[in-house]
């Protein structure tokens, strides 16, 4: 039984069958799921959830799929936990990592996104699924579409990382590497989508896809105790995730699932590539794009598809943006790694040089609870680390030489 009622312009309201619609024949605005929360409310409950498995689909009534999911049976519920440490550092009371970086087959939040997408391609009848990705999105519907046993056309801009290329040419998709922005790619791919009969997971299909992205907003209330922190710091590429993790805490809020005020929200964006981020801070409604130049190249859109959204939900919810440079961005992946053991991608350390900052100005309080938003695995991009953290010492393999290079250090240690 579904509870996907059908398909809704975010703009005029007009309503649209489940099919494959991703603009407003009428307003050319984006298109939104819709559900019947009545009948949601009756099934959704905190008792019912207890007996779910811990996937993302324990979420599946506020889910657009109508059969059983077909895709990413083990994704989701990945660590939400109290970070002691790293809030000593920032100089805060209660702190929290959502951690998408672990506990999912490709290592980042798109396996959200692509479970969703990946089913509900299959139940719209295709064969072959693509996107245009900046790297994570590649690994995920590579990997997905393989199992799935679907065709898979992946575009990437040429310049992406080692590991996210490598980690999406194992699962033997198409991989097309355009020489151009994301932007670029975007684009082109809107042209292929137009001719080719293929689920784009993030362009036709995508008012599907996006769903997903709510199940990380679900996972920190239920997580907290069904309780919505007072603060969460996102990362913004598209501008998707911020959009969803809001509608998240507003379906919970409807159905009773939680009681407290909504998060307030706040965006995070290298400052090499931060459309979002300028447009907050400037109260704008109109985002203005801009050229990438950033080693988060995860984040790395200069034309956000939801950053007219994004903005509306981070300033109505009373939070606000921050950006950081790429020094700050590997200082905070460093300083994660050393006080959490957490190993997070350039986006995560975004994330993190972002709420240092906005916590240093005051614009989010020290008392308060703060979830802070890691989505994606440090493993994927080792290029921008490289030659920064030192080195590993070599000796010969003796005692005698181990304890000739280290003896300051153990006589150190010694008298402690
Ligand atoms: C895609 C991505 C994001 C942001 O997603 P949007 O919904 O496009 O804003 C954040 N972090 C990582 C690691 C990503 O790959
Ligand atoms: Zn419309």
């Amino acid at each position: 039984m579904s509870t996907m009622t059908g398909l809704k312009c975010r703009e005029c309201g007009r309503l649209y069958p489940k099919e494959v619609v991703f603009v407003c024949e009428y307003c050319f605005g984006s298109i939104e799921v819709d559900y019947d929360y009545e009948a949601i409310r009756k099934s959704l409950t905190r008792a019912a959830l207890a007996l779910r498995p811990k996937s993302l689909w324990r979420y599946r009534e506020l889910l657009p799929i109508e059969g059983e999911p077909t895709a990413g049976a083990f994704s989701g519920f990945t660590p939400l936990f109290r970070a002691e440490r790293l809030a000593k550092v920032l100089g805060v009371s209660e702190l929290y990592i959502k951690d998408d970086s672990v506990c999912h087959p490709t290592l980042s939040f798109k396996d959200r996104v692509v479970a969703v997408a990946v089913t509900r391609a299959k139940e719209l009848g295709f064969d072959t699924v693509a996107c245009a990705s900046t790297g994570n999105l590649a690994n995920s519907v590579s990997a997905h579409a393989a199992r799935a046993g679907l065709n898979r056309f992946i575009f990437i801009p040429a310049d992406l990382e080692l590991g996210k290329v490598v980690a999406s040419l194992i699962y033997h998709p198409t991989l097309v590497a355009v020489e151009g922005t994301y932007d670029e790619v975007n684009r082109l791919c809107a042209e292929i989508g137009s001719k080719y009969p293929w689920a784009f997971v993030n362009i036709n299909i995508r008012p599907y896809y996006a769903e997903g992205s709510k199940t990380y907003g679900f996972e920190i209330a239920e997580q907290l105790g069904w309780k919505a922190p007072a603060h969460i710091v996102i990362p913004a590429a598209g501008g998707s995730l911020i959009t969803k993790i809001n509608k998240a805490f507003k379906e919970f809020r409807l159905l009773g699932l939680i009681n407290d005020p909504p998060p307030k929200l706040y965006a995070a964006q290298a400052t090499g590539c931060a459309p979002i981020v300028n447009t907050i801070k400037q109260r704008s409604d109109i985002v203005k794009p801009v050229k990438p130049n950033t080693i988060a190249k995860s984040l790395a859109i200069g034309n956000p598809a939801d950053g007219y959204y994004a903005t509306k939900a981070v300033l109505d919810s009373g939070g606000w943006a921050e950006s950081a440079t790429d020094d700050e961005i590997i200082a905070a992946m460093q300083l994660l790694a050393e006080t959490e053991g957490v190993f997070t991608e350039t986006a995560g350390g975004v994330t993190l040089a972002a709420a240092k900052k906005l916590i240093e100005q005051g614009l989010i309080p020290q008392d308060e609870s703060i979830v802070i938003c890691i989505t994606g695995n440090g493993l994927k991009t080792l290029e921008p680390l490289q030659g920064r953290l030192g080195q590993a010492r070599k000796i010969k393999p003796t005692l005698a030489s181990f304890e000739g290079t280290f003896s300051e250090q153990l006589s150190l240690m010694a008298k402690r």
